[in-house]
């Protein structure tokens, strides 16, 4: 049995490994043959080890080879297409509370932050469930501050049970991620007998001086216990567990092939690597000037970033928020996204606040951070329609047990087509039928009339068109 305390943080984020890629990507950001050899070998799915990464890092970085960037980004695209199709899974945040004990600098919740401190109360979550089901959203992922004694364990857990139990006519949510500080084997077992879908934890930095600079102080400023958390977590038996960087505190080459050697350090460890990765870019909040902070990530090195993972880790999931402008985050979702959150709200109690409208955070007291796409879910979700899209609300995988490497199984055999495909367009017509105006529903309808050519059994294909009318009737919840 895997022994938490077995590995050290340092043992397998190694920073010397981490210097050796990076030289090594140096030393060979100008072999032509080695380049264009390691983008074949991820043309063919099997993802790339980190010294690969690091050569594709330096290559596309390199001002020179723009036709090379060009194909390292179509061969992206094609990637994301080939394994996700169209699909764009959606969800949003739910901020229950900004009570935090942490010192981490770039954080609106820091101590010391001028913020309005807030938690919800049950009737308040309740609200709050009903908003985000009136929106359409089957999915959130319910973020925190750390505080044992404002925002303890049974609080969260309390959360999920009403958020589970709220409904709204057809609406509801079906499952909960949730992003809370790291914490012990026995509070995960019991995150994952209340239900838990994905247990989300961002490094934040991968280099240790870095991180120890940005987290003075509390529980957070133990980088070992932090970066060792999904291991608990899966120890608990939460095998969906998501990972991620906050993009502009360090180095990006140097946090790319950290993420990599955690990774492989997960999939040694547990035989299966994270279930998501997310690429959250530092924003302006409260107390927090940008220009402090030297490795602020372009956009230009954001698709570098996303293209790099996709084809990397061709079968996890990679999470974009309302962090990105409107017009980027398309760009950014064919390059390799295949989740995405809509009309969000980073303060507490925003949904219902704002009257189910896109939140107004700028003037939210209570936000943790800025966001720049302010569009509602509905103005998002027809946007990605329009864009060639399928906004999809489906949540089957966890709720049929098809977690950890079950999940994983059914990418690498390409049976999305059978599952993921038809369970997309059937939350997809759920949506539009309950949540859709007129526009929508005409957009969605033929989409869903399209893509229904794609679903590659005959048997799934006769099975959808019944579910579909079943729908149409007024019934919900079918999936593969
Ligand atoms: N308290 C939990 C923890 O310690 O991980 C939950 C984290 S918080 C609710 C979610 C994430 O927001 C953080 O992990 C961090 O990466 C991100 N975040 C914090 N400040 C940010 C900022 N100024 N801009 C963008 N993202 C930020």
């Amino acid at each position: 049995m895997f022994n938490s305390k077995s590995k050290k943080a340092e043992e397998f984020i190694s920073h010397d490994e981490i210097l050796k890629a990076l030289k090594y990507g140096e030393d060979n950001k100008n072999n032509k043959d080695l380049v264009l050899e390691i983008l074949k070998k991820a043309e063919s799915l099997k993802g790339l080890n980190y010294m690969e990464v690091s050569v594709l890092l330096f290559a596309c970085e390199a001002g020179e080879h723009s036709e090379l960037r060009e194909h390292f980004f179509s061969l992206a695209r094609k990637i994301k297409e080939d394994i996700y199709g169209k699909r764009i899974v959606m969800f949003a945040p739910l901020y229950v509370s900004n009570y935090c004990i942490n010192g981490c600098k770039y954080c609106g919740y820091h101590t010391g932050s001028g913020i309005k401190r807030k938690k919800l109360t049950q009737e308040q979550i309740s609200a709050e469930t009903k908003a985000l089901a009136e929106m359409g959203h089957k999915r959130i992922a319910i973020e925190a501050g750390e505080d044992d004694k404002n925002c303890p364990i049974d609080y969260i857990l309390e959360c999920m049970k009403t958020v589970y139990n709220t409904k709204s006519g057809n609406g509801e949510i079906r499952r909960i991620n949730v992003n809370i500080a790291a914490t012990s084997v026995e509070n995960y077992k019991k995150l994952k007998d209340a239900g838990i879908g994905t247990y989300i934890l961002f490094q934040e930095t991968y280099h240790k001086p870095t991180y120890e600079k940005y987290h003075p102080s509390g529980p957070k400023s133990d980088y070992d216990y932090h970066t060792t958390a999904h291991d608990r977590a899966m120890e608990a038996g939460i095998d969906d567990v998501g990972i991620g960087v906050l993009y502009g505190l360090y180095e990006y080459k140097y946090e790319v092939i950290a993420t990599m050697l955690h990774i492989l350090h997960l999939e040694d460890t547990f035989g299966i690597g994270p279930h998501t990765i997310s690429v959250p870019r530092l924003r302006a909040a409260e107390g927090v000037d940008l220009n402090k902070y030297p490795y602020i990530v372009n956009d230009e090195q954001f698709k570098i970033i996303v293209a790099a993972l996709r084809l990397a880790v061709p079968y996890t999931g990679m999470i974009i928020s309302t962090r990105e402008e409107q017009h980027f985050r398309d760009e950014i979702i064919s390059l390799g996204i295949s989740q995405a959150s809509g009309g969000s709200c980073t303060g507490v109690g925003g949904y219902a606040e704002s009257l189910y409208n896109p939140c107004k955070c700028k003037e939210d007291s209570t936000a943790q951070f800025q966001v720049s796409d302010e569009r509602s879910q509905a103005d998002v979700a027809k946007t990605l329609l329009k864009n060639g899209f399928i906004p999809s609300f489906c949540t089957a995988c966890y709720r049929e047990g098809r977690t950890g490497d079950r999940f994983m199984q059914l990418a690498k055999t390409g049976d999305i087509s059978n599952c993921c495909l038809p369970n997309a367009m059937l939350t997809l017509s759920e949506y539009a039928l309950d949540y859709g105006d007129d526009e929508f529903k005409e957009l969605a309808f033929n989409v869903i009339k399209k893509e229904r050519e794609n679903i590659a059994e005959v048997k799934v294909r006769n099975k959808f068109d019944e579910y579909l009318e079943l729908i149409k009737a007024g019934e919900r919840d079918f999936r593969f």
